[in-house]
């Protein structure tokens, strides 16, 4: 079955108990036992939903894998990954990456003994130099936030078998409908589902998929011990968003790559980073791993004062955090998802006063681009 069939119908074309054709939302803490030692195969709803079943269920087909996990946020389940390592651990990371990851890397996983090198992922020679005797994973974002940067995961992925490591790549950008990492050779796929599978900018969500049998096994002990499990109602709109995915980003891929041609000939814009265009330095590799190429832009301006500027001019285009839903968004990296990134890092990187980064949701195309016409202007 092709996947835009698979993302409308999930595994379970309805509820087998009623024929309902929307997954119903069985909220509910606990269910009955019918006597010792016997279970409906449902007991706890930390350890098991039937709605968050059918989610996971449907995003380890997405993404080809064995066993899929949901959690109540993106970083819950970056989170729940790290817990697979232990003190003194060393795990190499992608230098250009979400503000929070990095966060929780550096300031909350740390304190446990469990130390990270952040390198240019796009070079895969750089992961000779970052290698350590205690290196136990890699973790790669691709295309990267907020610069765009494109790994190849197919070279990633065998340097860490080669060396015994786990690869980990967060596949918000892409979505599986673009992109499968655990084909291309990657052991664990995260998603923020806040993002493009919910779709509608209304919930926060996160998940996991791995291939490995013993990865869902160490997986499935930590989801449950620790908790940070999706909500019934909560993993009943993932379902919904993600019935409408294929649709959603296939609009939102030809209004970013028209965004991006006209910002590119902007004489107050002086950088376009977007994986579409033939220019971006990752294109070629993104074409050979990927099935498209999204709807995230950034772009630099002339100058900081511009960049601010222009987040107050915007008029259709809302000035907020987060991407991948039909509103189309703008940010600041360098004041939201970027902060907690220190100052040296973000300037080699380029997440400077200048950049901003766009979300392109589904409403019309020309409109977006008169709103940024009417923002992008002469101070
Ligand atoms: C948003 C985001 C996260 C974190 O997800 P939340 O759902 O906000 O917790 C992780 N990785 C990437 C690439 C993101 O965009």
């Amino acid at each position: 079955m092709k996947i835009e069939s698979q993302l409308v119908h999930g595994t379970t074309k309805c509820d087998p108990l009623t024929g309902a054709i929307s997954i119903p939302i069985y909220q509910s803490a606990t269910f009955i036992h019918p006597g010792p030692n016997e279970t409906t195969g449902y007991d706890y709803s930390r350890l098991l939903n039937p709605t968050r079943e059918e989610l996971e269920k449907s995003i380890a087909v997405l993404e080809g894998g064995l066993k899929g996990f949901a959690f109540s946020s993106g970083m819950a389940a970056i989170s729940t990954v790290t817990e697979l390592f232990s003190t003194g651990d060393h795990i190499i990371v992608s230098d250009d990456l979400y503000g929070g990851t990095y966060r929780l890397f550096e300031e909350i996983v740390s304190r446990h003994g469990i130390t990270f090198t952040y390198t240019d992922t796009t070079d895969p020679d750089n992961l000779i130099t970052a290698l350590e005797k205690n290196t136990k994973a890699i973790f790669i974002e691709t295309p990267s936030n907020p610069m765009m940067k494109v790994t190849d995961i197919r070279k990633i992925a065998a340097f860490a078998k080669k060396n015994n490591l786990i690869t980990i790549a967060d596949n918000t950008f892409m979505t599986p409908y673009y992109q499968q990492p655990l084909k291309l050779g990657a052991d664990i796929v995260i998603h923020s589902g806040t993002k493009y599978l919910g779709g509608h900018n209304d919930t926060l969500a996160g998940l996991l998929v791995t291939n490995r049998a013993d990865l869902a096994e160490d997986l499935t002990l930590i989801q449950k011990s620790i908790g940070a499990v999706l909500s019934p109602f909560d993993s009943w709109l993932l379902i919904r968003g993600m019935k409408t995915l294929a649709v959603r980003l296939e609009k939102q891929e030809i209004s970013a790559n028209k965004i991006a041609h006209w910002l590119e000939g902007h004489n107050l814009v002086e950088k376009v980073f977007y994986v579409g265009l033939k220019t971006h330095p990752g294109y070629e590799v993104n074409k050979i791993q990927s099935k498209g190429f999204g709807g995230m832009i950034s772009f630099s301006v002339k100058s900081g004062v511009l960049a601010e500027c222009i987040l107050k001019n915007v008029k259709l285009i809302s000035f907020a955090e987060s991407l991948g839903g039909v509103e189309t968004l703008i940010t600041y990296p360098l004041a939201q998802t970027h902060s907690a990134i220190p100052e040296e890092i973000r300037n080699r990187l380029g997440v400077d006063e200048r950049l901003l980064r766009l979300s392109i949701g589904i409403e019309d195309v020309d409109d977006l681009i008169e709103d940024l016409d009417k923002a992008i202007i002469e101070i």
